[in-house]
C-alpha cells in the first residue's frame, strides 16, 4: 500500500507514483535523495528565476528571520514591506503608484477583481460587477479565478455551480510581430463583447503577450495597445494579469513594456520573491486607488490576508529584483531567447503542430496529447525534469541556467519525437 497522507495536486492518486524525493536545489538542479540530479526546465512552475540555494536570498531570508518573521500589516508597518513597495512602484510601468500585498498569484488576482468591482461600487456605478477575460486564460486555482479561466479548458464545467459567470472574448490569435491589420479581427472580437456589455463589466483581465497555463499562447504587443483604447473608451478597468510574465519571462522586465502599456490594475507573483516563498502584489494606479481615498470609512479597500506585507518575503523579493538589476538578467534572457529560437523554431515532426518562442519561453505544441506520453521518464532518463500539459511541452528555465545547459533541455525535448 502506497501512503496517500499527502494528496498531491492535478493528480489521480490512484495511479499516481511520486518515486523521487527530493534532497537538495542547487542552480538549475534538483538533487533527489537516491543520488539522481536533474536539470529543471520549468523551475518549479517558473517561480526560481534564480535557480535554486542562491546563496544571496537565502541569507536575506536567515537575516530577516533573526528579526521579525512575520507581523501582522493591519495597523503595523515593517521596512521590508514599506520598501518593497517604494521599489516595485519605481519599477513597474509608470503610472502604477499603489501596491496591495497579498500571499498567491490567485489571491492577488482575487484582490484585483475585488478592486475593480469596489472602485466602480465606490462611484456608485453599481452595475459594474462582472469581469471580461478571454479563452485560453489561465488565473488561478481558486473560485473567483476559476470563474475567469478559460470556460472549456478550465474547471468552468466541474464546478459551474460555484461559479460566478463573466463575459468571454475569443483568445488573440495574431502572433507576436503580427501587423496591425492581422490584429484588427482579434480586437473587433474584443470591441464587440465590450459593445454588448460594458454596462456591467468592472475590468478585462488579461496575460499579456503570453496566455501561460491555457496553452502558451503568444500574441502581439499591438492588441494590448488597442485592449487598452478600448477599455477607456468603454470605462473599463485594465488588469494585467502578470504573474506568469512579470520579472523577464518574456523578456522585458514586465510584458507590459513591449506594448508600452500601462494597465489600471497589475498582478505580480511567481518570479517575485525569486519562488522562495509565496507572495504577490496587486498594484493599482492613482485613478483606482483615488476611488477609494473618502472621508467614508465604507470605501476602505475591504481585503487583508493574514500573511499579507510578510517580512521575509518582502526582504527576499527586495534581494532579488537587487540581483535582476545587478546582473543583468534581461541581458541572460536575451541570451537564452537566442538559444531558444535557434534550437527550436522551425522543428518539424509529423507529431508536432507548431514551435514557439517568447522571452525565455519556449513550447512545442502538438496535435495530439497522447503524443507527449511517456516523455517525463524519458527526460528523466536524459537527466532533465519536464513536466508537460495537455498538447505542450515546454521550458520555462531559471535564468542563471547557461546556454550549454539550456541546449541540453532543448535537444531532449526534441530527442522525445526523434527517438
Ligand atoms: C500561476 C498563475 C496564477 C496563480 O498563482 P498561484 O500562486 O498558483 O495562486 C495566476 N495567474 C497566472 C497568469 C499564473 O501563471
Amino acid at each position: 500500500m502506497q501512503d496517500t497522507s499527502l494528496w498531491f495536486p492535478y493528480a489521480q492518486m490512484k495511479h499516481l507514483e511520486v518515486n523521487y524525493e527530493v534532497e537538495t536545489g542547487d542552480g538549475p538542479y534538483i538533487q533527489f535523495t537516491n543520488g539522481m540530479r536533474l536539470l529543471d526546465a520549468t523551475c518549479s512552475w517558473w517561480c526560481m528565476i534564480h535557480g535554486y540555494r542562491h546563496p544571496e536570498l537565502t541569507q536575506a531570508l536567515k537575516d530577516q528571520a533573526d528579526k521579525v518573521a512575520h507581523v501582522m500589516l493591519g495597523g503595523l508597518k515593517n521596512a521590508p514591506a514599506v520598501a518593497l513597495a517604494k521599489k516595485l512602484v519605481e519599477i513597474t510601468p509608470k503610472g502604477l503608484n499603489h501596491v496591495f500585498y497579498s500571499d498567491s498569484g490567485s489571491v492577488g488576482m482575487e484582490v484585483a477583481m475585488k478592486m475593480a468591482v469596489q472602485f466602480w461600487q465606490n462611484q456608485g456605478c453599481t452595475d459594474k460587477y462582472k469581469m471580461a477575460s478571454l479563452t485560453k486564460a489561465y488565473h488561478g486555482d481558486t473560485t473567483g479565478c476559476m470563474s475567469v479561466c478559460d470556460p472549456t479548458e478550465g474547471m468552468h464545467s466541474l464546478f459551474s455551480g460555484l461559479l460566478p459567470k463573466h463575459h468571454f472574448a475569443p483568445a488573440p490569435t495574431a502572433c507576436f510581430d503580427a501587423s496591425a491589420e492581422a490584429v484588427a479581427q482579434d480586437i473587433a472580437q474584443l470591441r464587440q463583447l465590450f459593445e454588448q456589455h460594458h454596462h456591467e463589466i468592472a475590468g478585462f483581465l488579461v496575460e499579456p503577450l503570453l496566455q501561460a497555463a491555457g496553452g502558451l499562447n503568444m500574441y502581439s504587443p499591438i492588441y494590448l495597445q488597442e485592449a487598452r483604447k478600448l477599455c477607456d473608451e468603454f470605462e473599463i478597468l485594465l488588469i494585467f494579469d502578470e504573474v506568469a510574465t512579470g520579472f523577464g519571462r518574456t523578456g522585458k522586465l514586465f510584458a507590459a513594456e513591449h506594448a508600452n502599456v500601462c494597465p489600471d490594475i497589475m498582478v505580480l507573483s511567481k518570479g517575485l520573491t525569486g519562488g522562495y516563498i509565496g507572495h504577490a502584489a496587486t498594484l493599482a494606479n492613482d485613478k483606482v486607488f483615488n476611488g477609494f481615498w473618502s472621508d467614508d470609512k465604507q470605501k476602505a479597500f475591504m481585503h487583508g490576508p493574514t500573511f499579507m506585507g510578510n517580512p521575509i518575503a518582502c526582504a527576499v523579493a527586495l534581494k532579488s529584483i537587487e540581483i535582476f538589476e545587478r546582473e543583468n538578467y534581461l541581458g541572460k534572457i536575451e541570451a537564452l531567447n537566442q538559444v531558444l529560437k535557434h534550437e527550436l523554431l522551425g522543428f518539424e515532426h509529423p507529431a508536432v503542430k507548431d514551435t514557439r518562442v517568447l522571452g525565455a519561453t519556449a513550447v512545442i505544441e502538438v496535435h495530439n496529447a497522447e503524443s507527449l506520453q511517456g516523455v517525463q521518464q524519458f527526460a528523466v532518463e536524459q537527466g532533465v525534469w519536464l513536466r508537460p500539459f495537455g498538447r505542450f511541452l515546454y521550458t520555462m528555465p531559471p535564468y542563471i541556467i547557461t546556454e550549454a545547459e539550456l541546449t541540453k533541455i532543448t535537444q531532449v525535448m526534441k530527442a522525445w519525437f526523434t527517438r
